[in-house]
């Protein structure tokens, strides 16, 4: 019988909701491109409702205790002596979500020598060390494309209101206040910007696609180039390189995995080459900024707005400079987590698990990591060191 450890993200403040805001979700057939959604073979949860804070547990527990297994849930993480630290030495599986990272390191795993899966209950597995995980043999597994429209939808928004200076706006408003001097001061139109994305996955493209209606200029940059057609019906410019495309750019917005290749990528030295006043959105992974390096470029006007839900460490501690520096529209890691996206990584989660625990092969595109190698959308989108 296994143990699955499971990290999730604190209930409301007021409690875990008795009530939605709305009745249902919309139903989506398939994902863009065609992949199909997670398809377990039941679920014991209702599509809609809070599932990934700990009282919602990814709708787990009966499916596992009714087979035997064990499930622990927890939020506690970080500090020393945790309950994920003392629950992790006998854990066969962990689960964890980017929106609140068990931070599976090299020494963590060595404490957990019977580890043999780590799931990502949504995209984006560098919460775990990869080298680490390969070379103890441990399979990790994230619920590819589960939340990529969802981020794709608050790349959108951030660039909107990072333009049009929505949030200084609206405070204007909580405020009493009513001068639109103020407000329109840093308003732009988006109509006619050059918008540039690094990565072109399923991301990156979904944004790409999304913003190409408000007749933009639009530029990708990515490993690999996108079809011909796609390329034509977006109308996209391909640079070979991040470097190559910002200088062109007014709104760049970051959609590429955090891995050795991405780390520090907008330092000083690229932000000192984007346009002055340029926005940049960062959904990806705090860690392909760098921290201070975007503090500096809001408070000098280098930069004219950054906005993004990605932070390091998460949750973010108070003092993070994030927090007060000038013109951004930063919000908790909230972007994948919508109870739309929870539906989907919920299933997945469970899609995976009823994989492991019958012994038949998880799917390909979930795979970053198996049998000690990067595997599945892993070798495509990772790098390790
Ligand atoms: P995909 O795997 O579909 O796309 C990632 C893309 O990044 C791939 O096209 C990959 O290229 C490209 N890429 C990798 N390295 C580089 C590089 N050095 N330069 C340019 N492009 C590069 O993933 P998603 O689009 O679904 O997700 C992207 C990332 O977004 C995730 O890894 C995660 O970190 C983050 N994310 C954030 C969420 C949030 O809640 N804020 C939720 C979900 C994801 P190729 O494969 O062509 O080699």
């Amino acid at each position: 019988m296994a143990k699955i450890l499971c990290v999730l993200y604190d209930d409301p403040v007021d409690g875990y909701p008795s009530a939605y805001a709305r009745d249902d979700l919309p139903h989506i057939d398939r994902y863009p491109g065609g992949q199909t959604l997670p398809t377990p073979k039941g679920v014991d949860f209702t599509p809609g409702q809070l599932l990934g804070s700990v009282s919602g547990e990814l709708g787990l527990r009966s499916f596992l205790e009714s087979q035997g297994h064990t499930l622990v849930v927890t939020s506690d993480k970080d500090r020393e002596g945790s309950v994920f630290d003392q629950e992790l030495v006998d854990a066969d599986v962990v689960i964890s979500q980017p929106f609140w990272p068990a931070y599976l390191t090299a020494e963590r795993i060595a404490r957990a020598p019977k580890l043999k899966l780590a799931i990502t209950a949504g995209i984006g597995s560098d919460h775990v060390d990869l080298d680490a995980a390969i070379a103890h043999n441990i399979t990790v597994a994230e619920v590819t494309y589960c939340n990529s429209i969802s981020v794709a939808e608050h790349v959108a928004m951030m660039i909107l209101s990072l333009v049009r200076n929505y949030l200084p706006s609206y405070e204007t408003v909580l405020k009493g206040g009513w001068n639109i001097a103020d407000c329109v001061s840093r308003s732009y139109d988006l109509e006619g910007m050059h918008v540039g994305t690094v990565a072109a996955g399923r991301i990156g493209l979904a944004v790409l696609r999304r913003l190409h209606p408000f007749d933009v200029h639009l530029h990708y940059t990515d490993r690999y180039r996108l079809p011909r057609e796609v390329e034509e019906q977006l109308n996209l410019t391909f640079h070979e390189s991040a470097a190559a495309m910002v200088p062109h750019c007014d709104v760049v917005t970051i959609n590429a995995p955090l891995h050795p290749e991405t780390e520090g990528m907008f330092n000083d030295t690229l932000i000192g080459t984007m346009k002055r006043g340029a926005y940049l959105i960062n959904t990806a992974r705090a860690k392909i900024a760098d921290r201070d390096a975007v503090v500096r470029a809001l408070e000098s006007g280098q930069l004219a707005g950054y906005a993004g839900d990605v932070w390091f460490p998460q949750p973010a501690p108070a003092d993070h400079p994030w927090r007060t520096m000038p013109h951004h529209g930063m919000t908790p890691h909230i972007s994948g987590s919508s109870l739309s996206a929870q539906a989907r990584y919920a299933a997945g989660t469970r899609e995976i698990l009823e994989c492991w625990l019958d012994g038949t092969p998880i799917r390909d595109e979930y795979l970053i990591v198996d049998k000690g190698n990067l595997a599945g959308t892993g070798a495509h989108s990772y790098s390790v060191k």
